[in-house]
């Protein structure tokens, strides 16, 4: 394999658009393997000074502020996720005949080793990541990466084969596949986000979730959540049976797959049914959590991990930061930082999370959300709301005719509301359904802030 694979990049002239992470580790592969590599990116210089150093060191070509002709005098097309399949460059590199692929596409030529791939709307990384513990803790090989941590080229053609390669995926990195394979695939749910990068068109986001499974055989598994609605549909629409289907569900059983019984986690692999874990012994909380502990477990029971080994994993694994991530308990109300829920769909699961009164910040910078979903959980849940961000009016607009709303101008002020407003027993939340990008450089940065005014209240 490793010759036709390395066959199909020797020689050739590549260009690669992007030069974060996984646009130099892509570059840095496609050289070793004998391709000459072109990086060109849009943004300033001065921005991408580490970059440039590390392209300096390598060897490699690369342009900044902006693409010249020079990107279509090549023989393929490498792209980041970051960017979009609108943009003039990638147009007009369709119209020239240019063939494009995504870095995930590329990194995969040259991986020998199994691949488990996760995607979904909400819950890649949580399940990504506890997979990673669960291999951890039984002492298995693998390496995780992807759209985290690590780029998927960074470390693709250094697996063994008995290793196993556990990676996050992002629609993005799907909308330029060809050959990906996935051994394990996982689906884990798909509501309407990123649509201004699908043409504000729902089911061109479906249709590149859905390319996670399209090259996989009846050797292969695809994990998939049965109560999406959504995703039930779209395999019912492609019919598919090259795959081994294993859905997970909280609504029914299943004859393969997992499921809740008797507040227990059932699984039915080839027959054989076997519990795994009581609900309560779960440590990550909600029901979102438990989908993706399901999603964890058939994944690791399928690469032969034992049910015991996973158990004490699930028993221990105390979540990602940003991701309800527990603050502090202050005169009795808990403090929760959910930078990560960058969507109404995570905010709703949030709200589910808790039986306490919330008081909940919610806005930053609007996706095109329609708050409707979010009615019901906030009539039952929710004590007030504190809007943040550039969307703050769009915020209180929805849901002043519901409950109290304030408007904050910076996050302190969000907080010292949230706390004027709380009483012991009360639960303050950040959950914002929104980008971060209108106050801060990303959602680490929001929860980071956060966690620090938070920690500093006296
Ligand atoms: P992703 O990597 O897909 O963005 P994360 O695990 O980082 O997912 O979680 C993002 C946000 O979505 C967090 O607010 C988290 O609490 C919430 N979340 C996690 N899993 C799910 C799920 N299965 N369904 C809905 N929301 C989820």
């Amino acid at each position: 394999m490793d010759e036709i694979r390395e066959n199909i990049v020797k020689g050739k002239k590549v260009s690669i658009l992007g030069m974060a992470r996984s646009g130099i580790a892509v570059a840095s592969l496609l050289k070793n393997k004998g391709a000459i590599p072109f990086v060109s990116d849009n943004g300033e210089s001065a921005k991408l000074s580490d970059a440039v150093i590390s392209l300096r060191n390598l060897h490699i070509e690369y342009e900044t502020d902006g693409h010249t002709e020079k990107i279509y005098d090549s023989d393929m097309l490498v792209i980041s996720p970051g960017v979009p399949s609108a943009s003039t460059v990638l147009i007009e590199a369709s119209k020239r005949g240019l063939k494009i692929f995504s870095e995930l596409e590329a990194a995969s030529w040259f991986c020998r080793a199994p691949i488990v791939a996760v995607t979904g709307t909400n819950g890649k990384t949580t399940t990504t990541s506890l997979l990673g513990k669960i291999f951890d803790d039984a002492g298995r090989k693998f390496s995780v990466g992807g759209n985290i941590g690590k780029a998927f080229s960074g470390f693709a053609d250094q697996l063994h084969e008995n290793s196993v390669a556990i990676l996050e995926v992002s629609s993005f990195q799907l909308d330029y596949v060809d050959t990906f394979h996935p051994h394990i695939s996982v689906l884990l749910n798909i509501t309407p986000d990123h649509l201004d990068r699908y043409n504000n068109n729902f089911q061109n986001y479906i249709d590149s979730k859905c390319r996670i499974f399209k090259n996989q055989n009846n050797n292969d598994y695809l994990i998939y959540n049965y109560d999406d609605a959504e995703i039930r549909k779209a395999i019912n629409n492609l019919a598919l049976n090259h795959v081994r289907m294993m859905p997970f569900g909280l609504e029914r059983a299943f004859n393969e797959g997992a499921f809740v019984e008797d507040d227990k986690v059932m699984i039915r692999i080839d027959g054989n049914k076997t519990e795994i874990i009581s609900v309560d012994e779960i440590k990550i909380r909600g029901s979102h959590n438990l989908y993706n502990s399901m999603a964890a477990i058939l994944t690791a029971r399928l690469m032969d991990m034992s049910s015991e080994s996973i158990k004490s994993t699930l028993a221990a694994f105390p979540g990602v930061e940003h991701r309800l991530e527990f603050v502090r308990d202050l005169d009795g109300v808990k403090y929760i930082n959910d930078s990560k829920a960058t969507n109404v769909d995570s905010v709703w699961y949030a709200l589910q999370a808790y039986k306490e009164p919330i008081i909940v910040l919610i806005g930053g910078r609007d996706k095109g959300n329609d708050y409707n979903k979010l009615v019901e959980p906030v009539k039952k849940h929710v004590k007030a709301i504190i809007a943040v961000g550039e969307s703050a009016e769009k915020v209180r607009n929805a849901f002043s005719n519901l409950k109290q709303v304030v408007i904050a101008s910076s996050m302190a002020q969000a907080i010292g509301e949230a706390r004027k407003l709380a009483s012991a027993g009360d639960i303050v939340l950040l959950s914002p359904a929104c980008a971060s990008f209108d106050w801060f450089q990303n959602y680490e940065h929001r929860g980071k802030v956060f966690k620090e005014i938070v920690s500093a209240l006296n």
